[in-house]
């Protein structure tokens, strides 16, 4: 399986999933169908499915264009979302798979940003062989939508904060070298954020510098690595004594994470 980033509208990215099989593609969370429509034409591939991880429209907003094209195509997501997303034909809870040719996907259920958020997780293929790090299978590869952006998290629209600290840290368990496949390119406005709550972080301070540069250069910022994240990102860093302090909230996980994310809806 490869994975293409494809960007849409203001900040979004939109990931095409090719079989190996080259049978088709998957694409997660078309906010538009522009993009995705001359790809597939470019790759002369089908759309076989849409992957959704949540009902806001810059993920869905391509839809009805994209199944106009390619008819067939399954649409997966939670039943939490089947009024708001009217184009869903199955819908996926916990621990469900999905195949994209031979690599299988596990459905991760991740309230908090919206309450039927899911994500969908990609166990690194036992057999991958190194040269395929470029690619997929050296490592697991999480589409985590918009609960999980680097150095940032999502806003909590419909869940508390209890339920956003519950799903990060479902993140937070998978292997440290899992790619993360954000669903905004926020890196460098999150590590402003950053900056401004534990300004003597150096790893901080560190990664901030590289991202200036890199979007300087106009380059992407994701994936990222949840090693990385575990380092840079505060809102994984609720147990962590600095950012309690910070918070003024010591020994208090949950109230620590409510704060910051609290902070942030103002920053
Ligand atoms: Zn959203």
């Amino acid at each position: 399986m490869k994975i293409e980033r494809l960007s849409a509208l203001q900040s979004n990215y939109i990931f095409v999933l090719i079989s190996s099989a080259g049978d088709g593609a998957v694409v997660i969370d078309p906010g538009q169908a522009d993009p995705v429509l001359r790809r597939l034409g470019e790759l002369e591939l089908p759309l076989t499915a849409i992957w959704h991880t949540h009902h806001h429209h810059d993920h869905i907003g391509g839809d009805r264009q994209l199944l106009a094209r390619y008819p067939n195509a399954r649409v997966f997501g939670s039943a939490h979302d089947a009024e708001r997303i009217p184009t869903l034909t199955d819908f996926v809870a916990e621990g469900d798979s999905l195949t994209v040719g031979d690599r299988t996907a596990v459905v991760m259920e991740v309230p908090g940003h919206t309450l039927g958020h899911v994500a969908y997780y990609f166990p690194p293929a036992l057999d991958a062989a190194p040269d395929e790090a470029v690619g997929a299978g050296a490592f697991g590869d999480l589409f985590c939508g918009d609960t999980l952006f680097s150095a940032g998290c999502g806003r909590l629209f419909e869940g508390t904060p209890v339920q956003m600290v519950r799903s990060l840290d479902k993140f937070r368990q998978l292997p440290n070298n899992t790619r993360i496949w954000c669903a905004h390119e926020y890196t460098e406005s999150n590590l402003n954020f950053a900056c401004s709550i534990v300004p003597d972080d150096p790893d901080v301070i560190r990664y901030r510098r590289e991202i200036q540069k890199r979007r300087q250069r106009r380059e992407a910022t994701l994936p990222t690595c949840l090693a990385t994240e575990k380092e840079i990102n505060l809102f994984l860093r609720w147990d962590d004594p600095q950012v309690q302090q910070a918070m003024g909230t010591p020994d208090d996980p949950v109230r620590t994470f409510a704060r910051l994310r609290g902070r942030k809806d103002l920053f």
